[in-house]
């Protein structure tokens, strides 16, 4: 399908969060999809990722029926033999954990293995996708093509070269990307945090600080962020929320900022320790509602840091 694009066939190397979601949303947008995974229990971990996915869009999206969702299914094969799912491949993208020495050795495998046309699209958050590069075989045919997590809810995808991309890979796989229903954020150069991270921690950390250090309490960060961005949903202390302790804690706690690194023991104590994660435990600064719609403060996030 998708006569706008050149290429036909997508394969997705790990069928994790990530790359179930984005197998998902390239079948469901009438692409043949190949999703790789390392052997038989990962596949059937897959399987049951592709009917929660499916189940979100039946609820979340509006055009999802039930054939539709039945025929992006149907457009998804499953392997765990990795040369087979690269054979026929015109695209891969690649969603395996965070590593970037396993990233490495995955592509000079399939460097090895797939068609010389085939372009290698990586999802990595924060490896630099230069240092995966000649592994790869084909650096003028390797780029980033980076995801945010709930993708039929945030259908943006960040779209960046290194230095070694081709021009005609670049625009191969932006003019790629609204066929599988996402808007492509285009970006000239390599950028750690690519821009939505880069315009985003930068915010979330300043929130910390005006709280940690006593300048103004969560309810006033948030409203005024909310004058600012036009929208409740916008303030900084509900993104934190969104995103989920669990990020949150990671980034913080790893801070080479002492104040950051004070957030994080907030959040453990007052939050991760009791199970309250943010939207997902319908906990966090902020309580939800079944809708996943706040309905004010917690007494944790009143409390003021000392
Ligand atoms: P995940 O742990 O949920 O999934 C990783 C998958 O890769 C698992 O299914 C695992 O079985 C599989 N895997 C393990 N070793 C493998 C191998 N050698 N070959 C192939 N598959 C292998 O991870 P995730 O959250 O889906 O993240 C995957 C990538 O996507 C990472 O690079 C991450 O930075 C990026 N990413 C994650 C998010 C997010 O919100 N989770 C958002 C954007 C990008």
């Amino acid at each position: 399908m998708s006569s706008s694009s050149s290429f036909s066939t997508v394969t997705v190397l790990g069928a994790g969060n990530l790359g179930a979601q984005i197998a998902f949303r390239a079948a469901y947008f009438g692409y043949a999809v190949t999703s790789y995974d390392i052997d038989d229990a990962a596949l059937a971990a897959a399987a049951g990722r592709f009917d929660a996915i499916a189940e979100k869009y039946a609820t979340d999206v509006a055009d999802a029926t039930q054939e539709k969702l039945a025929a992006a299914r149907a457009n998804i094969t499953q392997t765990a033999d990795l040369q087979a799912a690269v054979a026929k491949a015109d695209l891969v993208i690649e969603a395996v954990p965070e590593n970037l020495e396993l990233k490495k050795s995955i592509y000079e495998k399939i460097g090895a293995a797939a068609p010389a046309h085939t372009v290698f699209l990586t999802n990595s958050s924060s490896l630099p996708p230069s240092a995966m590069a000649e592994s790869t075989g084909r650096p003028d045919k390797f780029m980033a093509f980076h995801f945010a997590n709930d993708i039929h809810r945030i259908s943006v995808v960040e779209v960046m070269p290194t230095p070694s991309t081709s021009q005609e890979t670049y625009d191969a796989v932006a003019a790629f990307a609204p066929t599988m229903g996402m808007h492509p954020i285009l970006l000239h150069k390599e950028q750690p945090g690519y821009i939505i991270n880069t315009l985003l921690i930068p915010w979330l950390d300043a929130a910390a600080h005006l709280w940690v250090n006593g300048v103004a309490d969560v309810a006033t960060v948030d409203s005024t962020a909310a004058m600012i961005t036009g929208s409740p949903k916008f303030s900084p202390f509900r993104v934190y929320d969104t995103v989920g302790f669990g990020v949150a804690y990671a980034i913080s706690s790893q801070s080479p900022d002492p104040v950051m690194v004070k957030f994080a023991e907030v959040l453990k104590e007052r939050f991760i320790d009791q199970g309250k994660l943010g939207v997902e435990t319908h906990e966090g600064f902020y309580h939800y509602g079944e809708d996943g719609q706040p309905t004010g403060l917690t007494e944790a996030a009143k409390k003021p840091v000392e």
